[in-house]
């Protein structure tokens, strides 16, 4: 258990990912717990793979993690990455901390195919036209990850 910090605390009422609420099940779903954060699949499948890795308190700049928060969440990134570049061998993972709308910190953990959707720019964020899958194409992306996840 991590000790808290005077700028984090362990829910917000008015975020979804403290809350978990429906608005969160609507953009994507849990994935699996890793040691400080929580792993989630993007309901939007434009770039195969897609995912967000939430910190499990409610910190809104990394800069309010203490250096051992810092290393464990930086060690989950990259074993979440890890995972994403051996199941579905993208050219390249790009990473995205953003946070205007939802401040929670969280990383968009986003797989890029060479020739392929937004290579070499900036993904978009959340697209007008998605590209949402049936559950049972969800349920298989989430079995193939949950079964490499590195920890
Ligand atoms: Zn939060």
């Amino acid at each position: 258990m991590l000790k808290s910090l005077g700028t984090t605390t362990n829910e917000h009422l008015d975020c979804f990912y403290c809350c978990k609420n429906q608005e969160l099940e609507r953009i994507m779903i849990e994935v699996k717990k890793l040691n400080v954060s929580t792993l989630y699949l993007n309901k939007d499948q434009s770039h195969k793979g897609r995912c967000i890795l939430a910190y499990d308190k409610h910190a809104t700049e990394i800069f309010q993690l203490d250096d051992q928060e810092l290393q464990f969440f930086m060690k989950d990134v990259s074993n979440a990455a890890q995972t994403l570049h051996e199941v579905f061998q993208p050219d390249k993972i790009n990473y995205a901390i953003y946070g205007d709308l939802v401040s929670h910190l969280h990383v968009h953990l986003v797989p890029k195919y060479a020739g392929s959707l937004e290579w070499g720019e900036a993904f978009v964020n959340s697209p007008l036209n998605k590209k949402l899958l049936d559950q049972a194409s969800y349920q298989e992306i989430l079995e193939i990850i949950q079964k490499n996840l590195h920890h």
